[in-house]
């Protein structure tokens, strides 16, 4: 018969309060020890919740506080002297609860006791070159892998997804590319436990595929090699495995620690052994999860769906969501109205390592952003307000990141690694930097060349510096306007130097704490040469459109041919039409003169900057 009592909520009996067997004349069983007895107080505690700290009946806890001529229910709050008097009577220490700020969750750690963890699934995310296949990696596993037997079997696509193999689940997500990765990485999320990198066989390592080991490295991420496209004629793995082993990226077949999988995507062959490789490397990582506190993760995508209202896939790294649990997301919050799995299948509960659809938001998160449920409906609106404001403040002042001058003092306080990010012209003039970067050694502090390349400053590098906390360190490299732009609205430095031991002064004084820059070279504009005109005598005068910012008569330039620099010296000549000015603004033409050098050419990119005093 079901037991048709009122359920009242009562924690495992840890008091061993249980009923004696009446039926032995056995002696009580000694209370088994509770290890912390503390209770920790804050102002707005029940007596209710009072007995659940002090892990006693409610009612006891009311009887205690009636000897003390203190009526009350157990709904009522408790003053702290008397939740002090009451703990103490039962042997317990009462401490004021550190209140955290619940705004800032993302950054509260989260510590479970041992005994409640379990093993959680892998989080994958495929990453390499483009046209290298991982689309078709993606797709294969997707296809080929969903549970047998599974009704319908057609994945949705939420952003991510499982398989299972040998009964144990893997977590990949959806969304091929670096983007994605990065601007999670912006954003603080760490979802990803292994990349897999995909390599084609018959191409070998490319940019994206270096750009891919250095995000996974700068992020500490464990890396498989997926050695792709074998089926085809002109598949040379032992080429990919040459040029990754030269990037430090030693294979396992060839002594070092990274796994090399060799697989067709698009014939399937191999994907068991990947997966299998997946398992071994997650195990080695011991990844584990408590499922039964409330449920923390990261939201991989989101969108706003006309029938459903704002809909968000979280990647729950631990805990457990319910339908019914409120949380913050980002910025926004709500309560799980609906569950959707990777299979659009409504779900109740969604355990550790995996990804879900959630509906019930108040409005779009970012990809990206930290999520966590809270048992208070009443604070989520309040945190989501409160970060929202946050993050109005911090897009309206500029995000601070590292700076080199600043570098010294955030050692002190415990930033003791320099992370830079090398540009340079030639792959030459990086090694000679970093052998000479390498005998560097100040005390307490380190150096960590996040990725080095050839050639102008892009995009790529910007959020790869923003992602790592790294210094950008430019040798004769363009960083065109839009990317100076989006590194000044990131707050990412980018430091500009023509010889090498200039830069390696200064890093060794910023290390050492005693950079002390007065003046910094600041960049003010940009120009494209559209035609030139040579006249004997006067020389060179370049027709140019001022493509950003502004040119000075006073500037300093650099003339870039080709995303090199080809000359640096200073204007002699700035002109609207025929007559001088002191500048030129953006989206004007003009022409300009530079002293001493007259081999202007068309589409030559003249960068002006001034010296201005660093405060
Ligand atoms: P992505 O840009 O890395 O996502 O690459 P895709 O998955 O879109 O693949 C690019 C091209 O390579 C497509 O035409 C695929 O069909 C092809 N491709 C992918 N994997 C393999 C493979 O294992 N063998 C062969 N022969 N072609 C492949």
């Amino acid at each position: 018969m079901p037991n048709n009592r009122p359920y009242t909520k009562k924690k495992p009996s840890f008091s061993g309060k249980k009923p004696v067997n009446k039926h032995h004349s056995q002696p009580p069983k000694k209370e088994p020890e509770i290890i912390d007895k503390t209770v920790y107080y804050r102002p707005t505690m029940t007596v209710l919740e009072l007995s659940e700290a002090l892990h006693k009946p409610v009612s006891e806890v009311i009887k205690k506080m009636m000897f003390m001529k203190i009526m009350a229910s157990q709904t009522q709050t408790v003053d702290r002297e008397i939740a002090e008097l009451v703990s103490m009577d039962f042997g317990f220490e009462l401490k004021d609860e550190v209140q955290t700020d619940l705004s800032k969750f993302e950054e509260i750690d989260i510590v479970d006791d041992p005994s409640t963890l379990v093993e959680r699934p892998a989080v994958v995310t495929i990453m390499g070159h483009v046209d290298h296949g991982k689309t078709t990696l993606l797709d294969n596993i997707r296809h080929s892998r969903i549970v047998d037997g599974e009704a319908g079997g057609i994945t949705q696509h939420i952003g991510a997804y499982q398989v299972i193999r040998h009964g144990r689940p893997i977590t990949f997500i959806d969304t091929p590319g670096h983007a994605a990765f990065t601007e999670m990485r912006a954003r603080g999320a760490r979802i990803t436990d292994i990349v897999v990198l995909v390599v084609a066989a018959d191409d070998g390592v490319m940019p994206q595929t270096k750009e891919a080991i250095d995000h996974a490295r700068a992020s500490k991420t464990a890396i498989i090699v997926a050695v792709n496209k074998m089926d085809k004629i002109g598949a040379q793995p032992d080429r990919v495995k040459q040029e990754l082993a030269d990037l430090g990226l030693m294979p396992d077949d060839w002594g070092g620690e990274i796994p090399f999988c060799y697989i067709s995507a698009l014939k399937g062959t191999g994907i068991d052994n990947l997966l299998d490789t997946i398992q071994l490397v997650a195990e080695l990582l011991e990844l584990k999860a408590n499922p039964k506190r409330n449920a923390v993760g990261s939201v991989v995508e989101a969108k706003l769906d006309k029938g459903r209202g704002p809909v968000a896939t979280v990647l729950i790294s631990n805990g457990s969501l319910r339908v019914g649990d409120v949380f913050v997301a980002g910025n926004t919050f709500g309560k799980v109205r609906a569950m959707n799995d990777d299979l659009g299948k409504a779900i109740d509960v969604a355990l550790p390592g995996a990804a879900v659809e959630v509906i019930g938001l108040d409005a779009t998160p970012f990809a990206g952003d930290p999520f966590m449920v809270f048992d208070d409906a009443k604070v989520v609106k309040d945190i989501a307000q409160k970060r929202s404001d946050r993050s109005f403040k911090e897009e309206h002042s500029a995000k601070k990141m590292i700076t080199l001058e600043e570098f010294f003092e955030r050692a002190e306080s415990g930033v003791k690694e320099l992370r830079l990010i090398i540009k340079a012209d030639t792959q030459g003039s990086i090694e000679a930097f970093r052998g000479s970067i390498e005998k560097i050694v100040v005390e307490g502090t380190s150096i960590d060349i996040v990725r080095t390349g050839v050639g102008a400053i892009t995009e790529t590098d910007v959020s790869l510096a923003e992602a790592s906390d790294a210094i950008i360190i430019a040798f004769d490299v363009l960083a065109p306007a839009n990317v100076r732009d989006t590194a000044d609205s990131k707050g990412v430095e980018i430091r500009d130097y023509r010889v090498i031991y200039e830069a390696l002064d200064d890093i060794e004084a910023a290390m050492k704490g005693m950079l002390d820059p007065v003046f910094e070279k600041q960049t003010i504009g940009s120009a494209t040469v559209r035609e030139t005109f040579s006249i004997s005598k006067i020389g060179t005068i370049a027709g140019c459109m001022v493509t950003s910012g502004t040119i000075k008569k006073d500037s300093l330039v650099k003339l870039f041919r080709n995303g090199k620099v080809i000359f640096e010296g200073k204007i002699s000549s700035l002109k609207r039409f025929k007559d001088d000015v002191k500048e030129v603004r953006q989206g004007y033409d003009c022409g300009i003169m530079i002293e001493n050098y007259n081999d202007l050419k068309v589409d030559d990119v003249i960068e002006a900057s001034l010296m201005k005093e660093v405060v």
